[in-house]
C-alpha cells in the first residue's frame, strides 16, 4: 500500500472521527479516539506497512502528524456548493472549539497554513466573529482538490453562522447567517425570598433574564435596601426558539415589582422601555462617539467591492477623519465585551449596551479600559489612532443592532424620552393586556 493511499485513508477515517467527536461529551471523545486510532492502526498492519503504535489519549497529536503530508494526494471529496444557501450540507471536517483552542492551534492541527489563516482573518475584519472563538463553537472546514481550505464556516450558537468562501484570486468572502428563529411568550410571578435574581429563577425565570431585569431597573431600584420578603413580582419574557431549542436569547417584555417599599414596573414598546406611566427607563445614545462631529473619510456600504478582488468587502462602519490620539467616547452605558489588538483592525474595543446594541471602535492607538469595565455614555475610553490595517489616521465606529451592522448615522437608536402621545393608547393598551397575563399567572403562583 502506498503511504499516499495510506493517507487518503486516514484522512477520511479522520475526518469522520472528527466529526463525531465533536458532537460528543468529553468521555466517550476518548473511547471513540481510542477505537479509532485502534481501527486506523489495524487498517495499516493489515497492509503490511510499519505501523507506530499510538498511545491512547493522544488523538490530538496524532492528528496533526497524519494530515501533515501536505505533498501527498488528497482525496477529492464531492465539494459543497460555494453558494452559502445551501441547507448546511456536513462539512469535510467539523470541530468543536475546546478549552484551550486557539485559532492558530486548531489551523495548525488540521494543518493549514497560517497565510491562508490571515487571509481568513482579513475577511473577518468586517465581522471580527473569529476573534472570540469559545468552547462549544463549532467550526467547518471545505477543501479542494489540492487539499486547500475552500470554505471555512463558523458557528456559534443556534442562530448565528458566518461562511467563508475562498474566491478565484485566494481570498476569501464572507457572508453572515443570522437565524431569526420564532419568540414564544412566557410568563412568571413569585415572591421575593432572598435576594431577587434567585427568587425569579425560583420562580422558573432563567438566571440571565433576572439579571436583565436587575440591570434595567439599576438606576430606579437598588436590590438590596428596597428588597422585602414577601415582595411580589410579575415577568412576561419572550424567549426565541430554532427548532424547538431555545437559544439563549430572551426579551424582558414586562416587569411588575409589587413591594413594601417600591413598586417598579418596566414595559417594552416601539424598542425602548418605560415604567408603567410611559417614562423612559433607557438612557440615550449619542450619534457620534466623539466630542465634536468630523469629517466622514468612508460611510457605511454594505456592498462595497473591493477594488482589485471584486469582492464584496462590506465597510460595516463609519469612518471619521480624526488625528491620532483623538478622545474616543462611549456611545452610551454599557460593559466593555473586548479590548483586543487585530493584525487587520488594529486595537479595538466593543462595547455591549443593554440587549441589542453593540458599538465597536477600530484602529485605536489606546485604551483606557479594559474587558469587564462599566461604561457610561459620553465616556472617554480610548484614544483613536492608526493601528491594524489603516490608511490614515481614522476612528472606525461601528454599531450592531441584535448583530446585524447597521449605518450608526441614520439607525434609529434609543433617543426616545416619553412616548410621542398618538401612541400612549397603544402603550397603555400593551401594559394592561400584559399585566392581566401576568396577574393571572401571579394567581397561579399563589395556589400553589
Ligand atoms: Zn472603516
Amino acid at each position: 500500500m502506498k503511504i499516499g493511499n495510506i493517507i487518503v485513508r486516514l484522512r477520511s477515517f479522520l475526518t469522520t472521527v472528527i466529526t463525531l467527536l465533536s458532537h460528543l461529551p468529553t468521555p466517550h471523545r476518548i473511547v471513540l479516539a481510542c477505537a479509532s486510532l485502534i481501527l486506523i492502526v489495524s487498517v495499516m498492519v493489515a497492509d503490511n506497512t510499519s505501523a507506530v503504535p499510538v498511545a491512547p489519549g493522544q488523538f490530538r497529536s496524532n492528528l496533526s502528524l497524519d494530515l501533515g503530508e501536505s505533498d501527498v494526494e488528497v482525496n477529492s471529496e464531492p465539494s459543497v456548493e460555494s453558494s452559502a444557501q445551501v441547507k448546511d450540507p456536513e462539512p469535510e471536517v467539523s470541530y468543536v472549539v475546546q478549552k484551550g483552542d486557539t485559532l492558530s492551534t486548531i489551523f495548525d492541527l488540521l494543518h493549514i497554513s497560517q497565510t491562508t489563516l490571515y487571509k481568513l482573518m482579513e475577511a473577518d475584519l468586517n465581522v471580527l466573529a473569529l476573534d472570540t472563538i469559545q468552547p462549544g463553537h463549532q467550526l467547518g472546514f471545505n477543501f479542494d482538490t489540492e487539499g486547500d481550505l475552500k470554505q471555512f464556516i463558523f458557528r456559534s450558537g443556534l442562530t448565528y453562522k458566518v461562511v467563508f468562501n475562498r474566491g478565484e484570486k485566494g481570498e476569501f468572502e464572507y457572508k453572515e447567517f443570522i437565524e431569526k428563529g420564532g419568540y414564544r411568550r412566557e410568563v412568571f410571578a413569585g415572591e421575593v425570598q432572598g435576594d431577587l435574581p434567585r427568587s425569579m429563577q425560583r420562580a422558573g425565570v432563567r438566571i440571565a433574564e433576572a439579571y436583565q431585569v436587575t440591570s434595567l431597573l439599576k438606576e430606579r431600584m437598588n436590590f438590596r435596601s428596597h428588597l422585602r420578603a414577601g415582595d411580589r413580582f410579575q415577568l412576561a419574557v419572550s424567549r426565541q426558539y430554532v427548532k424547538g431549542e431555545y437559544t439563549g436569547n430572551s426579551i424582558i417584555e414586562g416587569f411588575v415589582y409589587d413591594g413594601a417599599i417600591r413598586k417598579q414596573s418596566a414595559f417594552l414598546f416601539d424598542d425602548n422601555y418605560f415604567d408603567a406611566d410611559g417614562e423612559s427607563l433607557e438612557k440615550a445614545f449619542q450619534r457620534i462617539p466623539l466630542k465634536r462631529r468630523y469629517r466622514i473619510s468612508s460611510g457605511f456600504n454594505p456592498k462595497r467591492k473591493h477594488p482589485i478582488t471584486g469582492l464584496i468587502r462590506p465597510h460595516n462602519g463609519t469612518d471619521f477623519s480624526v488625528p491620532i490620539g483623538t478622545p474616543v467616547l462611549a456611545a452610551g452605558d454599557g460593559v466593555v465585551t473586548r479590548v483586543i489588538k487585530h493584525r487587520y483592525a488594529g486595537l479595538y474595543i466593543e462595547i455591549q449596551h443593554n440587549r441589542k446594541y453593540t458599538t465597536r471602535y477600530l484602529h485605536l492607538s489606546k485604551a483606557y479600559v479594559r474587558k469587564g469595565q462599566k461604561v457610561s455614555r459620553g465616556q472617554k475610553i480610548a484614544a483613536s489612532g492608526n493601528s491594524g490595517r489603516s490608511t490614515g489616521a481614522h476612528l472606525h465606529y461601528e454599531l450592531r443592532v441584535n448583530g446585524r451592522p447597521v449605518n450608526a448615522m441614520t439607525a434609529p437608536i434609543p433617543v426616545v424620552q416619553t412616548i410621542a402621545s398618538k401612541k400612549r393608547n397603544a402603550f397603555k393598551h400593551q401594559v394592561a393586556e400584559l399585566k392581566s397575563l401576568m396577574a393571572e399567572q401571579l394567581a397561579l403562583a399563589k395556589k400553589q
